[in-house]
């Protein structure tokens, strides 16, 4: 790996054509989805795939997803499709679910982390569809962050990450959800069980599914030993430099407890202006499970941008959208979550 200058392309069409150029090429561009930043590469090409997980420092065994951006390319990454998978697609995508399903050969093992099976997902991104289309190849695109750290949901925080290590950012604007996509597996024609929470929950796929089973990883850590389904469950994640513990309880309770704990460099993440305590540095982060899906990563990494040395977060619900961001958060917090 040694490139020196990382372009910033916009998305004009004459940008879009020189990304789509870069990909056939087999360079790695960071893109816009709607999720977060993708790191993208030509999911077929080995040397390809490989300077993604070089520039990301990704452990190998870290799977990545493949995109597609029309249903016809799902049989040329998927060996098979179960009609359940079927009518999911038809509901979902274009859209932040990613669905597991045995591999094809033109997929290698490079991308799929050493797996038979591929995580795939159809964005809804025009940007990510466009050069899905324009470069002729699926992409396999991991969320375009340093590997561990918060995800990039705007073209500068890839620039900062990927700076000097990759050919080209895509500035495609925010990313609207904020938060990576729902990961489901299939383990039966009428059971999923999700891997990792998103913007399609649980609820939404009950209507489609019979049984939709939420993976206890979810919510727990793995423990040494356990069967783990999905490699990413393994690893250190979304964490910014500032350590952080997650606290759940009433807006007071919160409030006093961090009062208590202030001293410098303690700051606190509050949902909104009427969350914040005197004395104590509070960045917001919304109300709403959606609005905070759309802030978590720009916060975290807001909270090293200001020298935060610890900061305590007030837990989001585990509600619809919100069981992604707290997801998220109890990884970026190592676990530590104190219930007040
Ligand atoms: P990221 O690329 O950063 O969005 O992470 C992708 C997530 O999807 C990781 O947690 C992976 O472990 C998971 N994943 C991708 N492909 C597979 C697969 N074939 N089986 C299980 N999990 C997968
Ligand atoms: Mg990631």
């Amino acid at each position: 790996m040694n490139i020196v200058e990382t372009k910033l392309l916009t998305d004009c069409a004459a940008d879009l054509i020189e990304a789509a150029q870069l990909l056939q090429s087999g360079q790695v561009v960071g893109i816009p989805t709607e999720t977060v930043y993708g790191l993208a590469a030509d999911a077929r090409n080995e040397q390809a795939v490989r300077q993604i997980f070089a520039a990301k420092g990704r452990p190998a065994d870290n799977p990545l997803i493949v995109h597609i951006a029309q249903l016809c390319q799902l049989e040329t990454v998927a060996k098979t499709v179960p009609a359940l998978a079927q009518k999911l697609a038809d509901h979902f995508w274009p859209g932040p679910l990613t669905m597991i399903l045995p591999k094809q050969t033109a997929i290698p093992d490079v991308t799929s982390g050493g797996l038979d099976t591929v995580g795939i997902r159809m964005p809804a991104h025009p940007v990510a569809r466009a050069l899905i289309l324009l470069s002729g190849t699926p992409l396999a695109a991991p969320s375009a962050n340093r590997s561990g750290y918060p995800s990039p949901t705007t073209a500068e925080h890839v620039m900062r990450d990927m700076e000097g290590k990759i050919a080209a950012v895509l500035d495609g604007g925010k990313c609207d959800v904020g938060v990576e996509s729902t990961v489901i597996a299939f383990e039966n024609d009428d059971t999923v069980r999700i891997l990792r929470p998103g913007y399609v929950t649980k609820q939404m796929l009950e209507s489609y599914a019979k049984t939709v089973i939420l993976d206890p990883a979810i919510l727990h850590g793995v423990e040494q030993g356990q069967i783990v389904r999905s490699p990413g469950m393994k690893y250190q994640h979304y964490a910014p430099r500032a350590n952080v513990t997650l606290v759940e309880g009433t807006q007071i309770a919160f409030e006093n407890f961090v009062r208590q704990h202030a001293r410098p460099g303690v700051f606190a993440l509050v949902f909104d202006e009427a969350g914040r305590i005197p004395g104590v540095p509070c960045l917001t982060y919304g109300n709403s499970g959606s609005e905070q899906a759309q802030q978590i990563f720009a916060r975290l990494r807001d909270l090293d941008d200001l020298g935060a040395a610890h900061v305590y977060v007030h837990a989001p619900s585990r509600e619809g959208v919100g069981l992604a961001v707290y997801n998220r958060l109890i990884r970026a917090a190592g676990f530590e979550v104190i219930q007040i």
